[in-house]
């Protein structure tokens, strides 16, 4: 009789194939490791989870890292790069700007559809050597045995059991093969709604970025190719609601009064989207046998555009510690010795951009009269204190800290390593 049971060996099993899953995937490729990449849903399938509609500010240590990977000339024409950041709050007199000539660079900068990204990386995956792509299929569970860890899966209603030296949990802010690990997480929810969706204004948006602050929430217009803009509308999720079931014109006159005349008059608005901000965070990157990556170690409010930018780091700083000890002879890449390292570089990264993202929400978040003038005041400092916007523009270019090898523009495995 035979075993209906389909077993997998491998050395490494990443559970999610999402934005972060595949990039690493893709990273550790030339490696020669045996690798299964387990995603629940088809890119290209409708509500992809995350590979959708969305636009993502990457910042440059992501486009360098894309490069690395080998598949940014295949998103690089749909790629709008930004040359200012515009911070502004509405109703006051505080203005903020981050200028990429001023910083010595080219752009702070790209802004790319998702579904572009989740194109060029599945491609990827489809022709890399080693790296075996299951899906549909989900990941049931996750338990330890001997020197591996298994993964039951189910793949159109039949059962895989994969087998691997290191599993990796990149399925996502409410990670069932984190929790399934033993690996705990806090969450505090925002009570707030984000509206996505792209408009056309009247003004070419010059490659400028904008960030409006308002009482209701916060607004991120970013520049598209086409001249479209990409919009991420932050509300209270009964405002929300209406919002989101407004005819067209009355939608674009609410948002007009709220993001204001910077582009002119905003002229046509494309499908909307919602969606419910949360931070979620796990209470560490590893345990054993295990890695948490991206928005499954940690899952931030868009206000900063620096969420995957963050899990991309991950994954970048995680291929990089396998890497290494591969180089060095350590061939068991589960090594507990191993694992530290990549938790003990994560730290320290992920504690400053948690801090800084709520610290924003938390900031614009209050109606206090005398936070409402800090911020005021506050905006109008930072637009004349160079030391400050070179941090900022630092942070939002990526490169701050320890940066990944990939970050920087250096190959994973070569002559550096
Ligand atoms: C409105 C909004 C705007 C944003 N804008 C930006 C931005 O401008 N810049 C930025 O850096 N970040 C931004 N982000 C954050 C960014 O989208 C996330 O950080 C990113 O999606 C995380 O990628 P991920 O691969 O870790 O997780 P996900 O994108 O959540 O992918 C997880 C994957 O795992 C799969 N999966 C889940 N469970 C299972 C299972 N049991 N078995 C198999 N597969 C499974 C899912 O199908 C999915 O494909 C934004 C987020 C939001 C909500």
């Amino acid at each position: 009789m035979t075993d209906p049971v389909r077993r997998l060996d491998c050395d490494l099993a990443i559970a999610g194939g999402g934005l972060v899953g595949a990039s690493l995937a893709l990273a550790l490729a030339p490696t020669g490791l045996r690798i299964a990449v387990v995603e629940a849903v088809m890119p290209g399938a409708g509500g992809h989870p995350s590979y959708d509609e969305r636009t993502t500010a990457l910042a440059n240590g992501t486009v360098r890292t894309f490069q690395g990977l080998g598949v940014w000339r295949h998103m690089q024409r749909e790629a709008t790069p930004i040359r200012r950041i515009h911070v502004s709050e509405q109703g006051r007199f505080g203005v903020a700007r981050i200028d990429a000539a001023e910083q010595g660079l080219e752009s702070l900068g790209c802004v790319l559809p998702n579904r572009v990204i989740g194109a060029a990386l599945w491609d990827g995956l489809r022709s890399a050597a080693g790296v075996e792509v299951i899906a549909p299929a989900n990941v049931v569970s996750t338990t330890l045995e001997d020197s591996t860890r298994l993964l039951a899966v189910e793949h159109d209603g039949n059962p895989i059991e994969i087998r691997a030296r290191l599993v990796v949990a990149a399925d996502g802010t409410r990670s069932a093969v984190r929790e399934q690990a033993g690996i705990g997480s806090e969450r505090w929810d925002y009570g707030q709604t984000a509206i996505v969706t792209t408009m056309t204004a009247q003004r070419f948006h010059d490659h400028v970025a904008y960030e409006r602050f308002t009482p209701d929430g916060p607004i991120a217009v970013l520049p598209l190719a086409d001249g479209r803009c990409g919009v991420v509308w932050t509300r209270r999720p009964e405002e929300a609601v209406r919002l989101l079931a407004l005819p067209d014109a009355e939608f674009l006159a609410e948002f007009q009064a709220a993001f204001g005349f910077r582009l002119g008059r905003m002229l046509k608005v494309g499908a909307r989207y919602s969606y419910e901000l949360a931070m979620s965070r796990s209470e560490r990157h590893v345990g054993p046998r295990i890695a948490i990556v991206g928005a499954a170690a940690q899952g931030l409010h868009p206000i900063a555009g620096q969420g995957f930018n963050l899990g991309l780091r991950d994954a970048a700083c995680l291929a990089e510690v396998i890497a290494d000890n591969l180089a060095a002879g350590c061939a068991d890449i589960g090594d507990a010795a191993l694992l530290d390292g990549y938790a003990s570089w994560r730290e320290q990264d992920q504690r400053r951009i948690v801090a800084f993202t709520d610290g924003l929400v938390r900031l614009f978040g209050t109606s206090l009269g005398v936070m409402r003038g800090l911020r005021s005041a506050g905006l109008l400092a930072f637009d004349i204190f160079p030391p400050a916007k070179a941090a900022m523009s630092r942070l939002s270019v990526g490169a701050a800290g320890r940066v990944p090898r990939l970050a920087r523009g250096v190959p994973l495995i070569g002559p550096a390593s």
